[in-house]
């Protein structure tokens, strides 16, 4: 079944620096439905055609109850693509999603490779998902794009869980290689350059360009099977034109599960 099941999480807790991405959810949905932009895809996909299973939006009080909750959304059938929330969201997911898809690739888009063992002594961090999910064994293949703050704590842990890292130094997006299991996209709104995305938490300049990340989505050689879009941070925000590259960003990932 190719139904599309959208669910909103509300929740950042474990943001490490500013709170804000709980308040995203819904201004990212505002911006998808606003009268400024028509329904289709670049490719021509009418996403008001689309059957989107809406389950609202969760305000989360305790973290694993993220798990729980995106188990029971995600139920027998459908392709879950979450709205966040702080990119500590996505290891209950990926864990949410583990019996349905033992065998898992991550396609992960950050300007930060989330990779620390633990950050301010908590293990559940912001800063910590990847590698929650990778020691855990819940992805077969780890491929990060647009990273650009690592340290050599981070480059350990990269080369400890075999990741394959696109830098954004030297950038070759045609280097990718294929994904030969189902593919779940976790898009941090900061991978972005802050002069695309303002409406982030941490502004990490020398970013993805909208069309980079656009065209990557377009032509990643995948089965689609779950996406989230995390780290929207309206409190930062100019004329919420960060709601409406996320809400951009959602309609081509739509497309991309279901063609
Ligand atoms: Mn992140
Ligand atoms: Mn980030």
């Amino acid at each position: 079944m190719n139904n599309i099941i959208l669910q909103g999480i509300q929740y950042d807790k474990k943001s490490s620096f500013q709170q804000g991405p709980a308040k995203a959810p819904p201004l990212i949905r505002e911006a998808l439905h606003s009268d400024s932009a028509n329904m289709f895809t670049e490719n021509l996909t009418d996403i008001s055609k689309l059957f989107i299973e809406d389950k609202g939006d969760f305000r989360i009080k305790e973290y694993f109850d993220i798990e729980s909750t995106t188990k029971k959304n995600l139920g027998r059938e459908g392709k879950l693509i979450t709205l966040g929330g702080d990119h500590s969201i996505t290891y209950p997911i990926i864990k949410a999603h583990h019996e349905k898809h033992p065998a898992l690739d991550i396609l992960h888009i950050d300007a930060h490779g989330d990779l620390y063992d633990e950050f301010e002594g908590d293990k559940y961090s912001h800063a910590c998902p990847f590698a929650r999910i990778m020691e855990n064994g819940l992805a077969r293949k780890l491929v990060q794009v647009g990273i650009r703050t690592l340290t050599t704590h981070q480059k350990e842990q990269a080369e400890k869980f075999n990741v394959e890292v696109h830098e954004m130094k030297r950038l070759d997006l045609s280097k990718i290689q294929t994904f030969k299991n189902p593919l779940y996209i976790s898009l941090d709104m900061d991978a972005f350059d802050p002069a695309f995305a303002p409406g982030v938490s941490h502004h990490e300049p020398g970013g993805l360009t909208s069309r980079q990340v656009i065209d990557l989505i377009q032509n990643v050689d995948a089965e689609i099977i779950g996406a989230d879009i995390v780290e929207y941070n309206p409190d930062k925000d100019f004329h919420n034109m960060t709601a409406y590259l996320a809400a951009k960003m959602m309609k081509e990932i739509m497309a991309r599960m279901v063609n």
